[in-house]
């Protein structure tokens, strides 16, 4: 049903490509159709122009055609909100919720810590769930999930579902948060932006679907990044394999 679709990545950097030191600016990913593939690759080009992080002078765009027999179907994760009133609130909810999942304390404060402390990571972190301990070997870059997105159907139905919450960098994260949740292995994703202007932060699951937390760092702060927790059974092999490779259309 769904032929021709094309996974579209990119990555932007301000001080020459990231490899070389430059600070990461924004990132994106998702999977069209043919007659989308122009008009969201231009939309991608202005999300890398126009971040608050800075002034991108490194834009990289890769697009990938991909058989309609590899496509994985997912419903999108459900939705909620945590409205808190202050970051140490915030932050007190998120080990509640980490805590009801079965993570550690100690990997939550491992995770926390990262992400209160980091600014430049284009992935995220792979951490055990009891030990805590980081897993992947990936350095700044992190484990990227990529090739993802909505179908058309799927975007309509949301959308309308969920009115008041659709934007674009909602529907993105959602298209994340969804594919790294059915992950083999996975237990929990935690995840603040690094986008300074923006505090709304989620905890995701299979179980609790998309719990999104309104406010899980102050304005004007560049850390941020993205947690996924791991069993510890976990085939790190496979797990990182299912992110990267498997296309994955939420309907
Ligand atoms: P963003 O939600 O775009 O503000 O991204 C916040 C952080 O999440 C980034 O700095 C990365 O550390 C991480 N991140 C962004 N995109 C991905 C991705 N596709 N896969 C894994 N981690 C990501």
């Amino acid at each position: 049903m769904y032929d021709r679709m094309y996974s579209i990545r990119m990555r932007a950097a301000e001080g020459g490509p990231h490899e070389q030191g430059g600070l990461h600016i924004s990132g994106g990913e998702t999977l069209v159709p043919k007659v989308l593939l122009e008009e969201t690759t231009k939309n991608m080009l202005q999300k890398a122009l126009n971040h608050s992080r800075g002034d991108a002078d490194f834009i990289q765009v890769i697009v990938e055609k991909i058989s309609s027999n590899e496509v994985v179907s997912l419903a999108p994760l459900s939705v909620t909100t945590e409205a808190v009133k202050s970051v140490e609130e915030g932050h007190h909810r998120s080990v509640e919720i980490l805590q009801s999942l079965g993570v550690s304390n100690k990997a939550i404060t491992n995770g926390m810590g990262l992400l209160k402390s980091t600014t430049n990571f284009r992935g995220a972190v792979v951490l055990s769930a009891s030990s805590g301990e980081r897993l992947d070997d990936r350095g700044l870059r992190g484990v990227r999930a990529t090739r993802m997105g909505w179908s058309h159907e799927g975007y309509a139905r949301w959308s309308a579902l969920y009115a008041e919450l659709a934007s674009p960098r909602i529907a993105e994260a959602i298209v994340l948060a969804t594919k790294v949740a059915h992950a083999p292995f996975m237990i929990a994703e935690l995840c603040w932006s690094d986008d300074p202007e923006y505090i709304t932060g989620y905890i995701s699951s299979q179980q609790n679907g998309y719990v999104r937390i309104t406010h899980l760092k102050e304005k004007g702060d560049f850390s941020g990044g993205r947690v996924f927790y791991v069993s510890d059974d976990v085939q790190m092999e496979h797990f990182i394999d299912f992110l990267e490779q498997t296309a994955v259309l939420l309907v």
